[in-house]
């Protein structure tokens, strides 16, 4: 038997080049996976907290959920301390459950939701605080498919119609990102995969704790997109 050519040997040149898409079409099987610790340490490099996190979308994919029965028990460990492995920003959706997605318990996620998944100040700031604080190193901007909140700004840039006063808070964020696919009757899939690009961006470019933390690879900003039907997480790069 031929074992999978793809594996998660990733690296960081690699998924931004966009070579991380050939992952997601061929997972290798969850027992080809050599998952790093579950509690990060500094030899765990946020490359390898991808494979984790990306291991756990396999699990979910084959419908392989632990049991609950520790979750009492993993709670009261935690009451004084956390180290969440990863950060994702997620769309507030109700379809789009991280934790669920990637098959992580609790303390193993921050989670940030906003309809859109594109971070404003608050959010960039909570992020900030995962990284500064509770040790994160990895971070996934995690869009998905049929976003309704890129619809809206979509249709409201095609229309030239104006959104309620709160959701033209969340245009605002949103249209710089797409205008330009939106304008060339791009779709709603490449306008949500703009955005979440857009997204990655911005925090990169957040100076100054997420910014140099990028930069010196510290942490590793990634983007990636749901698939409402299959429940695959498909790296965006
Ligand atoms: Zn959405």
């Amino acid at each position: 038997m031929t074992e999978p050519t793809v594996g998660f040997q990733l690296n960081r040149a690699a998924f931004v080049a966009g070579t991380f898409a050939a992952m997601s079409v061929a997972l290798p099987p969850r027992a080809a996976i050599a998952e790093p610790p579950a509690t990060p340490g500094a030899k765990v490099s946020p490359e390898q907290l991808l494979g984790r996190l990306m291991a756990g979308n396999r699990r979910f994919l084959d419908n392989d959920f632990p049991p609950l029965s520790k979750v009492a028990e993993k709670r009261e460990m935690l009451a004084e301390h956390q180290e969440p492995f990863a950060v994702i920003l997620s769309c507030a959706d109700s379809r789009v459950v991280p934790n669920f997605v990637f098959v992580q318990g609790v303390g193993d996620l921050f989670v940030t939701r906003v309809a859109g998944n594109y971070p404003d100040d608050l959010v960039t700031g909570s992020i900030e605080y995962a990284i500064e604080h509770l040790g994160s190193r990895l971070v996934m901007v995690l869009g998905h498919d049929n976003c309704g909140a890129v619809d809206a700004v979509y249709s409201a840039i095609k229309s030239k119609s104006p959104l309620p006063p709160h959701l033209a808070k969340i245009e605002e964020l949103i249209r710089p990102g797409i205008e330009d696919v939106v304008r060339a009757h791009g779709t709603l899939h490449q306008a949500v995969e703009a955005n979440v690009r857009a997204a990655v961006a911005r925090l990169k470019s957040s100076p100054p704790v997420i910014e140099e933390a990028s930069a010196s690879g510290r942490v590793l900003v990634v983007g990636a997109n749901y698939r409402l039907e299959t429940g695959e997480v498909v790296p965006v790069s």
